[in-house]
């Protein structure tokens, strides 16, 4: 089986490494040269909106599948006449774009934060007297890792703002003063049955996440996955979602979902019994899903800019390293360690001996 991925980043590149052991082969495209999964597949070096290109590899491939999802909505749709393609055109347009979204979410009766739709500055002052302050601004598209948001807290802080994230359509939503943040990974088939892994609690750094700490018997996994299967199911999904959620007095407010796995679901290639990748592909090629039971307990942390050296790191005895092999950059998601210990003290005392050393 070979599959298309569009993107080649570190996503792909674990994709590439659960499905080889299946047999699977993979043709990634991506219009970085140097893009990292190409190490583990053939590498289309086009843009997203190449047609030529884009065809050359439905050509290639027996269905094709996204590790990153702002791709233009036509490439989809030109895509999904030559091939089959998993999660579906519908799903990766309202997953892009955070009005859509926060608009499905309320539909379908999932909690969120008071959100308004902006076009303008003007739009935007009219919003704030009716949400209030403090509020995020956000782009509708293309945001990612804190980009292409800022959080405005006093009056003086909405003259320009619009005009900051580049004049372009945004929402506004009211700051949800959270007492967490938490996402589940889930999983749905081609026949319909789906799969969630145990709710996992995230701390970002500056917009980026930097720590995923898998739960055991959270009080809202149930209500999370009730949350995702609503999702699920009403875009007949399939493969793996991330949804990522606020918990707040005692409950879950959505943020936002993800068509594609996630980062706070790496802890599943050592920490689970069949990884969110392995089960993505699994999935979208019509296997049955694999357990997405803990394997004991499980911690990860990404690795932002640079990846220390690997002889300081697996000093740890619980500790797994992945370095995607991608240049060094302030900012950038360079590798990730996944902690997995047989129980929770065991974890909390080798992340505070991993604080020491990364
Ligand atoms: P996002 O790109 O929407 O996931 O936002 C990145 C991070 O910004 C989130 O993980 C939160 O830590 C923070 N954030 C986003 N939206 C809100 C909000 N409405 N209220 C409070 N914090 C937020």
């Amino acid at each position: 089986m070979k599959i298309g991925v569009i993107g080649g980043g570190q996503l792909g590149r674990m994709l590439a490494l659960a499905g080889t052991p299946l047999g699977m082969q993979f043709v990634f495209l991506d219009p970085a040269s140097d893009a990292c999964a190409a190490a583990l597949g053939s590498h289309i070096c086009a843009d997203y909106n190449d047609y030529d290109h884009l065809q050359q590899l439905a050509q290639q491939v027996d269905l094709v599948t996204f590790e990153f999802e702002n791709v233009p909505a036509d490439t989809v749709a030109f895509l999904s006449q030559l091939v089959p393609v998993y999660p579906g055109a519908e799903a990766l347009r309202i997953a892009r774009d955070r009005l859509l979204e926060k608009t499905l979410f309320r539909q379908l009766g999932i909690p969120v934060a008071p959100f308004a739709d902006i076009h303008s500055q003007a739009d935007l002052e009219e919003a704030a007297k009716t949400l209030g302050l403090p509020a995020v601004l956000k782009t509708r598209t293309l945001g990612y890792d804190g980009k292409g948001q800022r959080v405005l807290r006093q009056p003086e802080d909405l003259q320009g703002a619009f005009a900051a994230l580049g004049s372009v359509p945004c929402i506004l939503e009211t700051f949800v003063p959270f007492s967490g943040e938490v996402s589940l990974v889930a999983v749905r088939g081609r026949d319909g049955e789906t799969r969630a892994y145990p709710l996992v609690h995230n701390t970002h750094t500056d917009g980026i996440l930097r720590l995923s700490i898998a739960s055991s018997d959270h009080p809202l996994q149930a209500q999370a996955e009730d949350y995702v299967n609503r999702v699920l199911e009403h875009l007949d999904y399939v493969g793996v979602l991330a949804f990522e959620f606020f918990e707040i007095d005692g409950g879950l407010k959505a943020n936002e979902i993800a068509p594609r796995v996630h980062n706070s679901g790496h802890w599943t290639i050592e920490g689970a019994e069949c990884s969110q990748f392995e089960n993505h592909l699994r999935a979208i090629t019509g296997l049955p899903l694999g357990d997405t039971r803990k394997v004991g307990e499980s911690a990860m942390i990404n690795f932002i800019g640079e990846v220390p050296d690997a002889s300081v790191v697996l000093a740890e005895p619980s500790c797994h390293l992945h370095h995607y092999n991608k240049a060094f950059k302030a900012g950038r998601k360079v590798g990730h360690a996944t902690l997995r210990c047989d129980s929770m003290d065991q974890l909390q005392q080798a992340l505070q001996r991993m604080q020491q050393i990364v």
